[in-house]
C-alpha cells in the first residue's frame, strides 16, 4: 500500500531529514511537519557543538554506527551540494593517563570495525605537530571528522522541502493524538487539528510524551541533560587549532568536555552533561515542574544517581564552578586559565533512559504499522539525521 499522507511531529534536523527521505521514496505523498516553535530546528539541532562525527564511538554492529558512517557522508554530501559551510579539518581524542591509552586502542579497534579510514594512534609528539599546545602522552587522530554550520543545513533543508511541497507548519504544538479507524488526528493547543494516514515522532526532548500521547507504552524516558559551553577569548583562541576531545568513559554516551573549532571563527569549550529541571531549560535557573516531578520521579533516575555518583558529582561541580571546568580541561590544554573562559551557550541532550538507570547508547526507534517513533536520537543525530531519515523511510511499507 501506498501511504497517501505522513505527519512528521518536530522540525529538528531528525523531522526534516525524515522528510526529506520520504519525499525521495514516496514522491506523490502528501508530507506535513509540525513544529510547535514559530522556527524550524529551534532545539537540539541548533544548540550543540556543530562537529561532523563520524562513528568513533558507538558499538560495531548498531545502529548508531551505521547511520554515524553513513549519516557523515550523506551529511557532507549535502553541504557541498547546497554550498552550506563545513569543513573536514579532523579530530584528535587525547589519552592523558596509561588507562586511557588502553581505552584509546578499543576506539581505535571500533573505528576500523565501523570502517573509519586514515586512523591512527599518535605518540606525544605526533600529536603536538597537529595540536601544539595540547598536552597529552598518546591520541588517536581521526581526519574523517570537522564541523559544520546545523543552522544553515536547517535552513536549506526547510527551503528544498517546502519548494517540493512538503508543508512545515510551525507555531503547532501537538498536545492530543487520536487515532481513528481513517488515520490519525493531531490536535494544536490552539485548536487547530491536522489528519494523516501515517505517524512519525521526531520530537526530540518530547518524544517519550508524544510515543505515550498517540498510546505507545515505552519503559524509557527522556532525560534532560543540560550541555553548557564556555568561548575561549580572543588571546587564547591560539591553543587550539581544530577539535581536540578527552578519552570518553565508556558508560556514558557523552563524550567529555572537549575544544572545538566553530565554523564561523572562534573557539568553544564544553559541554558538561548537567541534569537539568526542565526539558528545554537553557539556564541553570529554569525550572519547570512538570518535567522536574517526570524526571525526579522516574526510578531509573535514583538508580542511575547510585551508580554513578562520583560522575554526577563531578559534572554538577563543573556547572557551578567555573574553577573545575576549567581543570577538566587543562588536562587537554594546560594553558588554558580561567581568564581564557568567557560565558557561552547551551544545548539540552534528550537522552533516553532504562528504569535501571542505564543510558540509552543506541538510536532507538519504535516502529509499528502506522506509526514510527524516534525514540533517542542523541550526538551524533545531527550529523546522522540525513541517514536516520534514509533509514526511517525504508523502515515504512511501499
Ligand atoms: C549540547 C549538545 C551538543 C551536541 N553536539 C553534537 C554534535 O556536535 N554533532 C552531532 O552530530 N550531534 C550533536 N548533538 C546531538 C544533536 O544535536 C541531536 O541529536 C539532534 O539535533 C537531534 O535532532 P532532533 O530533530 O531529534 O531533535 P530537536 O532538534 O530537538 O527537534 C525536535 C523538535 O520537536 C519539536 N517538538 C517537540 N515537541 C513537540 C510537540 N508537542 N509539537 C510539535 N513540535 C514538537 C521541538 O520544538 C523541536 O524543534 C548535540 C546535542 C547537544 C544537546
Amino acid at each position: 500500500m501506498t501511504k497517501k499522507s505522513f505527519l512528521i511531529i518536530g522540525a529538528g534536523l531528525v523531522g526534516l531529514g525524515t522528510a526529506y527521505a520520504l519525499i525521495r521514496r514516496f514522491p506523490r505523498a502528501k508530507i506535513v511537519v509540525l513544529e510547535k516553535e514559530p522556527q524550524p530546528g529551534a532545539h537540539q539541532s541548533t544548540h550543540n557543538s556543530g562537529v561532523l562525527h563520524a562513528g568513533l564511538y558507538y558499538k560495531p554492529g548498531s545502529l548508531k554506527a551505521r547511520l554515524a558512517v553513513e549519516g557523515i557522508r550523506q551529511m557532507t554530501a549535502f553541504c557541498q551540494q547546497a554550498d552550506i559551510p563545513h569543513e573536514i579539518c579532523g579530530k584528535l581524542v587525547v589519552a592523558t593517563t596509561d588507562d586511557e591509552i588502553l581505552r584509546l586502542k578499543d576506539l581505535f579497534n571500533r573505528g576500523q570495525a565501523n570502517g573509519l579510514s586514515g586512523l591512527r594512534i599518535l605518540d606525544r609528539d605526533q600529536l603536538r605537530q597537529i595540536e601544539p599546545h595540547c598536552n597529552g602522552i598518546a591520541a588517536l587522530h581521526v581526519p574523517e571528522e570537522g564541523i559544520v554550520d546545523y543552522t544553515a543545513v536547517v535552513q536549506q533543508l526547510v527551503k528544498q522541502l517546502e519548494s517540493q511541497g512538503v508543508s512545515i507548519l510551525t507555531s503547532f504544538h501537538v498536545v492530543k493524538i487520536e487515532r481513528r479507524l481513517a488515520g490519525w488526528i493531531l490536535h494544536a493547543g490552539n485548536g487547530n487539528f491536522t489528519t494523516g494516514d501515517f505517524l512519525i515522532n521526531c520530537a526530540g526532548l518530547y518524544s517519550d510524551r508524544i510515543a505515550r500521547l498517540a498510546g505507545k507504552k515505552t519503559s524509557t524516558r527522556i532525560i534532560p541533560f543540560r550541555g553548557e559551553y564556555y568561548k575561549l577569548s580572543p588571546s587564547a583562541a591560539h591553543l587550539v587549532r581544530n577539535l581536540i576531545y578527552p578519552v570518553p568513559h565508556p558508560a556514558f554516551p557523552f563524550l567529555g568536555v572537549h575544544f572545538t573549532r566553530l565554523i564561523h571563527g572562534g573557539i568553544e569549550a564544553g559541554p558538561n552533561a548537567v541534569l537539568a529541571l526542565a526539558r528545554e531549560g537553557y539556564s541553570k535557573n529554569d525550572f519547570n515542574l512538570a518535567d522536574a516531578f517526570e524526571t525526579l520521579t522516574f526510578p531509573g533516575l535514583l538508580n542511575f544517581l547510585r551508580k554513578y555518583p562520583r560522575m554526577c558529582w563531578g559534572e554538577l561541580s563543573s556547572s557551578f564552578s567555573k574553577k573545575v571546568f576549567c581543570r577538566s580541561l587543562q588536562k587537554l590544554v594546560p594553558e588554558i586559565c580561567e581568564e581564557h573562559l568567557l560565558p557561552g551557550g547551551a544545548g539540552i541532550r534528550a537522552q533516553a533512559m532504562l528504569p535501571d538507570g542505564t543510558l540509552v547508547q543506541d538510536f532507538d526507534i519504535l516502529n509499528s504499522p502506522d506509526s514510527i517513533h524516534v525514540l533517542n536520537a542523541p550526538s551524533p543525530a545531527a550529523t546522522a539525521s540525513l541517514a536516520i531519515g534514509s533509514h526511517i523511510a525504508s523502515l515504512i511499507q511501499g
